[in-house]
């Protein structure tokens, strides 16, 4: 009987071949493969672009097209959780897929309560989703940010189910992106006068053991000598135009059993220690 040996590289090759088709997520095997066709498309299809033609008379010669190959896709950098204030899916996909409503709005995915996901928006796309938002320098979340709805009416507890599917849907996003662990964070963190989502109900305690966005410390570190808590806010990434709307967000994401727009002793203590784990 013909023996079959197995090379260093064949073993090499199945470990990979192994660990390439088996995620803990079952699409990222497809998301890959239709990121790679996708690009494919996008570089063969380079020449048939239509440049911008700068003014000749402001330049100081002709302006010519030398298409380089070496590119890829925009990533996303930070990653939005929201949830609907909808009173089931079925009427949040109504409205997030609507293109006839005055909201026209949408995200990348939308997580049911019962834990399906919805992916609505393809991740290389710009899902209409913050609005008008900032954090640190960044206006333009939308351009840099890929926004996860979960069906909520905000005044609810989010269900085990729900947080398991988004823990394996971060679990993806992260590995593919090498997205910051502090870049996970709530709409209301980057539009702090207008929105509260994903509200004060949202654990995301739970989420800062996995590595996805920060938590305050049981022990906090005492205040050094000239604290500032505008400054850290700031330096943290919020918009402390207006500070009182700042530190409610603040608060509804770090602290979460009070909203109240003012900083007790211990509030500035887990400032302090968040804005520790930002500046490391
Ligand atoms: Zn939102």
């Amino acid at each position: 009987m013909k023996k079959i040996f197995f090379t260093p590289f064949m073993v090499l090759f199945i470990l990979l071949w192994v660990s390439c088709s088996q995620g803990n997520y079952p699409q990222s095997g497809i998301v890959r493969k239709a990121y790679k066709t996708n690009l494919k498309r996008m570089r063969t299809g380079y020449n048939h672009f239509v440049p911008v033609n700068l003014p000749l008379d402001s330049l100081g010669a002709k302006q010519w097209d030398a298409p380089s190959p070496n590119f890829d896709i925009r990533t996303p950098d930070l990653v939005i959780i929201h949830y609907t204030e909808e009173n089931s899916c079925p009427q949040a996909l109504y409205t997030l897929t609507n293109p006839n409503t005055n909201r026209k709005v949408s995200a990348n995915y939308l997580i049911c309560k019962d834990g399906t996901v919805f992916k609505l928006v393809d991740e290389r796309y710009r899902a209409w989703q913050a609005g008008l938002s900032r954090w640190g320098n960044f206006n333009n979340i939308n351009s840099i940010s890929m926004g996860i709805e979960l069906d909520n009416t905000g005044k609810e507890p989010f269900s085990e189910k729900q947080i398991a599917s988004l823990l394996v849907l971060l679990h993806t996003i992260k590995s593919r992106y090498y997205i910051p662990t502090g870049n996970f964070i709530g709409h209301a963190d980057v539009t702090p006068t207008r929105r509260a989502d994903p509200g004060t109900y949202f654990p995301w305690e739970e989420l800062a053991a996995q590595g996805f966005g920060y938590w305050r410390d049981s022990v906090l570190p005492a205040l050094p000598d000239g604290f500032d808590y505008k400054t850290d806010l700031r330096l943290i990434g919020y918009d402390i135009r207006d500070t009182a709307a700042a530190i409610v967000a603040f608060k509804r994401h770090f602290i979460q059993n009070d909203t109240t727009p003012v900083l007790t002793g211990y509030d500035k203590q887990v400032l302090n220690d968040i804005f520790l784990k930002y500046d490391q």
